[in-house]
């Protein structure tokens, strides 16, 4: 199969021919259809996340068609199904964690196109029990930047409970779809951008956002809650300041750059700060049972397989017009 595989961090991923991968047990062989491009492996190829799988085929929002099931991979897909692989690869089922209901803080997990092989590939394997079904609704190149910046926005999102007055910080892939989601659920919308970007201000207040402005302005009311989808860390007191009383910052990345100090002030009177961290099989089974209800829509660019380097130049520069989604043709 063909593969654009990262030696080592800060170099270019180099297209290699390699053997098809082969299904272990529990696994799913996957002919990849379109992969999507998320930050976070802008984030890996950096080194700004530690010990990745080296070399590595990075890649962690796959859609696909299921080729061959491993052995005892008999459980909800069948060869043919549409499939979807998401960043949450694999966990042990047994640590406090998971047993809690948080696998997504797993002890040992396993994070796909990180420290397991992902897909910037024609194929790929994959744990049966981490894949999802997709919505009948989306195409495979539509359906690609639902399975990260749709997850992840999702699991950020619902850290805000019932705040009426919702911000979010950086209108980037995860935020265009989780704004939707937040106006259908009659949300009052204020989006921050960066300082004097108003053709992204317009676009959010022609999607609906009651207000729009530069990451450095106040809204015109408090906020219930935040989102910060932008790896900047000095967005993380100013969004403090946009909260009332009660309210709460959701640092949305896996990556931000450090946060400055503040006055306690700021945090008093029970604001909070959290993160979120990778996903759980709940948050996708809710997210993809409602996107296709509001129906949330994504904007996609596309880009063969061989030009993965150049969709992740382009991303990085601000050049695209929507999720950059790598395609591997016929
Ligand atoms: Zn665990
Ligand atoms: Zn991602």
């Amino acid at each position: 199969m063909r593969a654009m595989v990262l030696d080592k961090p800060k170099r270019r991923l180099e297209l290699r021919e390699l053997p098809d991968p082969r299904p272990g047990s529990g696994q799913l062989l996957v002919s990849i259809s379109a992969c999507a491009v998320c930050r976070t492996d802008l984030h890996v190829l950096d080194g700004e996340l530690s010990d990745p799988k080296l070399p590595l085929i990075p890649g962690h929002q796959i859609v696909g068609r299921v080729e061959e099931l491993g052995e005892e991979a008999n459980s909800k897909f069948h060869i043919g199904d549409r499939v979807g692989i998401p960043w949450l690869g694999w966990t042990d089922g047994e640590c406090a964690y998971c047993r809690s209901h948080r696998e997504n803080l797993c002890d040992r997990a396993r994070f796909t196109g990180y420290t397991i092989n992902g897909g910037y590939a024609e194929y790929t394997v994959a744990d049966a029990r981490y894949c999802f079904h997709l919505p009948d609704r989306y195409n495979d190149v539509e359906a690609a930047p639902l399975l990260c910046a749709g997850l992840i926005g999702y699991r950020s999102y619902r850290k805000t409970g019932d705040a009426r007055r919702l911000g979010i910080y950086g209108f980037g892939n995860a935020a265009y779809l989780i704004a939707q989601i937040a106006l259908y659920e009659k949300r009052d919308l204020f989006v921050f951008t960066r300082s004097g970007d108003i053709a992204t201000q317009q676009a959010a207040k022609k999607l609906g956002a009651a207000w729009a402005g530069g990451s450095d302005e106040l809204p015109p009311e408090k906020l219930d809650a935040a989102i910060i989808f932008a790896s900047v860390g000095a967005l993380v007191p100013m969004a403090l300041r946009a909260l009332a009383k009660g309210g709460i910052v959701v640092c949305g990345g896996i990556h931000m750059t450090d946060i400055p100090s503040f006055p306690y002030a700021d945090l008093w009177e029970e604001r909070v700060i959290t993160s979120v961290a990778n996903l759980t099989r709940r948050d996708g089974a809710e997210f993809f049972e409602l996107a296709p209800r509001v129906p949330v829509q994504t904007k996609t660019e596309t880009f063969a397989l061989e030009q993965a380097n150049t969709a992740l130049d382009r991303f990085r520069a601000g050049e695209l017009s929507g999720t950059a989604v790598l395609t591997m043709g016929e």
